[in-house]
């Protein structure tokens, strides 16, 4: 189940240090000498938890069915696909994982998604071909979440 989301991830361009560059953002001011590994290692133990999964692969789900043009609701499609500013849901579903961190998973979240760094920055802009209006969301989830698993750890 962990090489299925880091396959899901990789094939919506999402690398694992792509996401690494997000925690040490949140992070590396907290953390004298932060490493690369310990970086790694708790976005793997977030990577491992089931309902972390299961949200991850749900969110990839409803962004490449929206991009496909399968929904059955085609006006709800128009407003998944534009990430209408009022629809929210994929920032629910994204609380789904920080739940599970706690108080600093969820205010890093709120910033995270506010300042929209690096690979979630690049996620937010690209309308091109693709729908990822719930994978942004859930990158930066699962970055807060590691660099709250760090934080509780040190
Ligand atoms: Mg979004």
């Amino acid at each position: 189940m962990l090489n299925r989301c880091i396959n899901a991830l990789s094939s919506r361009d999402v690398k694992l240090e792509d996401i690494a560059e997000c925690v040490k953002l949140l992070q590396g001011k907290y953390i004298e000498d932060l490493s690369d590994e310990d970086v790694m290692n708790n976005i793997l133990a977030v990577l491992s938890k089931r309902e972390v999964q299961y949200a991850l692969l749900t969110a990839i789900e409803l962004d490449m069915l929206c991009e496909e043009g399968k929904y059955h609701d085609k006006e709800l499609e128009h407003d998944v696909l534009n990430d209408v500013g009022l629809y929210g849901i994929d920032e629910v579903l994204a609380y789904g994982i920080c739940n599970i961190y706690g108080s600093i998973a969820l205010t890093n979240f709120g910033y995270i998604d506010k300042i929209k760094p690096g690979i979630i920055g690049k996620l937010n802009d690209d309308h091109s071909l693709r729908c990822n209006t719930f994978l942004d969301d859930i990158v930066g989830a699962i970055s807060a979440s590691a660099a709250s698993r760090l934080a509780h750890g040190k």
